[in-house]
C-alpha cells in the first residue's frame, strides 16, 4: 500500500520537526505553502507557532479557501497548539480579526494557561496511544473549553492547577493537541494520525 502524502502547513512555526516525525512513522511529508500544493496532499498537519500570524499568512498566500474546501471535503488534519486553534470552530481570547480554518466543533481558549506559566510539561495517559504515558510539552498553549457532541476527548491535563483541562481531541479524521509531540522524539501521536489517514488516495 502506498504511504500517504501528508502536507505540513509551512507558513510559520515548527515545520521541520513535524516533517521529521511524519517521515519517521512512514508517511511522505511535504511542505505546503502554495494553493497548488493543497491539491497534492492526502492529509494536513498544522504546526505550532503563532495562530494570529499563521492565519494572516494563510490568507495572504491564498491558502484559506483551498484549505477550507479540502477540510470541508473530509481531508484528515492534525493541529498542534497554534494548529489546534486553526482547526477550531471558535476561539476565546483571539485577536478581533483572527480567523480559523475550522472543522473541529470546539471552543479553544488561546494562551489559556496564563502568563505566569508560559510553558510546562505533564505526563498524559492516552488510551489510544497505549499504556505508556506521553510526555506532553505545552508552550503558551490553548486548552479546549467546550466540545461539541461529535468530539472525543483524548486527554486532559493530569497535574497542577490546570488539571482536568482538555488538551487533546478527535472528531472523525480531525485531531488536535494543545501540546507539541514533535519535540520529544516520541512519535506515537504522529503514528496515530498517519494510521487514521490510511493509505494514499488513488488518483
Ligand atoms: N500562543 C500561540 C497562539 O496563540 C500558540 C503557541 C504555540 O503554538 N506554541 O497561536
Amino acid at each position: 500500500m502506498a504511504e500517504p502524502t501528508v502536507g505540513v502547513l509551512a507558513v510559520q512555526g515548527d515545520v521541520r520537526e513535524h516533517l521529521g516525525a511524519l517521515e519517521a512513522v512512514g508517511a511522505r511529508a511535504i511542505r505546503v505553502r502554495r494553493p497548488t500544493e493543497v491539491e497534492a496532499i492526502d492529509a494536513l498537519v498544522i504546526p505550532g507557532g503563532e495562530s494570529t500570524v499563521i492565519d494572516k499568512l494563510v490568507r495572504m498566500f491564498g491558502l484559506h479557501e483551498p484549505l477550507r474546501a479540502r477540510l470541508a471535503g473530509g481531508m484528515p488534519a492534525y493541529g498542534s497548539c497554534a494548529g489546534m486553534i486553526m482547526l477550531a470552530d471558535r476561539v476565546e481570547d483571539g485577536r478581533p480579526d483572527q480567523q480559523t480554518l475550522g472543522g473541529l466543533d470546539i471552543t479553544v481558549r488561546r494562551n489559556a494557561f496564563g502568563r505566569q506559566v508560559d510553558s510546562f510539561e505533564d505526563d498524559l495517559h492516552i488510551r489510544e496511544l497505549g499504556p505508556q504515558p506521553l510526555r506532553a510539552v505545552f508552550i503558551r498553549a490553548p486548552w479546549v473549553e467546550v466540545v461539541g457532541p461529535e468530539v472525543q476527548v483524548l486527554a486532559r491535563v493530569e497535574t497542577g492547577p490546570a488539571a482536568g483541562r482538555i488538551v487533546a481531541v478527535r472528531q472523525g479524521t480531525l485531531l488536535a493537541t494543545s501540546f507539541h509531540p514533535e519535540v520529544t522524539g516520541d512519535h506515537r501521536v504522529h503514528r496515530y494520525f498517519v494510521e487514521m489517514v490510511g493509505p494514499a488516495r488513488p488518483d
